[in-house]
């Protein structure tokens, strides 16, 4: 009997899963449903053809990225990301919402989270600027890149940080997530056809996520199309714990059932109120509570 590989899910193709082990490229099938393997999954499979495969094990996930879909399920975008990039701009006009929903999307996956703000040679945006030392002040690392500007330091200060990990961008339509792609994975095309030539009977659609190796070091998974994952099926607990600074403040309300809106004893509207934490954050909060079901 054929000995269990351990492999690297880098694709969904139209007829299997692309599948990495030791640098090369087999198709692989999987006796699950196909879409319950994500991207980025670790898998341990079984060879069947030179070139091919079957998926026998999904091995543990350290973070699962998804979001919902038909009939309140909910499908896995990318498995194993250890960091998401949300990436923003001054043109389009830059979206503190989706930008807070990423980030408490993140906090509740077990998932680190970067801001990537593209575009910085179109100059300079008060509005935004207000807004970033809220969030650096809360940990998230901030990059200022362009990719209009070669060999721009905002563009190494990223790569150095993408090193050692497997990341994903995420963003609004528009902001720079295919650019900065291409520049960090100038051989993406090539690589792309590598997958689809070595497993030959799947074909690779523009649209799959794909798992990239980049050359400087780290992976890059390219969701094109899956890169706005919104609130991810987040009840507002959750929304409320996404929000880094009410942590340590969701204790102190005066009941446990808080929905810290106009409650009685609300520590979070308090230190909103108090300027402890920014008014802004939390009336986005507040926004977003109301867009979603109750719990
Ligand atoms: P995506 O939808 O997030 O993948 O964004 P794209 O990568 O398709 O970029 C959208 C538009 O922004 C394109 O016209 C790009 O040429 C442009 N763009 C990307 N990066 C930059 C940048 O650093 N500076 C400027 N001025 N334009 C950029
Ligand atoms: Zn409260």
């Amino acid at each position: 009997m054929a000995e269990l590989l351990e492999g690297l899910v880098l694709s969904h193709l139209g007829q299997g899963i692309a599948v990495e082990t030791d640098g090369k490229i087999y198709l692989c099938q999987t006796r699950r449903r196909l879409d319950t393997v994500a991207v980025g999954d670790k898998v341990l499979w079984m060879q069947s053809a030179p070139d091919q495969g079957r998926i026998e094990e999904v091995l543990p996930r350290r973070s699962l990225l998804a979001r919902p879909s038909r009939n309140d399920k909910v499908r896995p975008v990318a498995a194993n990301i250890d960091t998401v990039f949300v990436v923003f701009a001054i043109e389009p006009c830059c979206d503190f919402l989706l930008i807070d929903q990423y980030l408490a999307v993140c906090e509740n996956h077990n998932i680190n989270a970067a801001l990537v703000f593209n575009k910085i040679d179109l100059g300079q945006s008060d509005t935004i600027e207000q807004e970033l030392p809220n969030y650096q002040k809360l940990g998230y690392p901030l990059y200022r890149v362009s990719t209009r500007i070669p060999g721009h330091e905002g563009l190494e200060e990223l790569k150095q940080a993408l090193k050692d990990q497997v990341s994903i961008f995420a963003g609004q339509s528009g902001v720079g997530k295919s650019s900065l792609t291409n520049t960090l994975i100038p051989d993406k095309e090539l690589k792309t056809n590598t997958i689809s030539a070595t497993t030959k009977h799947g074909r690779h659609t523009t649209t799959a996520a794909t798992l990239y190796h980049m050359d400087q070091g780290g992976d890059l998974i390219d969701s094109p199309g899956v890169a706005i994952f919104g609130l991810a099926g987040l009840n507002e607990q959750q929304l409320a714990y996404g929000y880094r600074e009410f942590q340590p403040l969701i204790d102190n309300c005066q009941f446990n059932d808080c929905r810290h809106v106009y409650d009685k004893g609300c520590a979070v509207r308090a230190a909103a109120e108090h300027g402890e934490i920014s008014m802004k954050r939390y009336q986005r909060f507040l926004k977003l509570r109301e867009k979603m079901p109750p719990a």
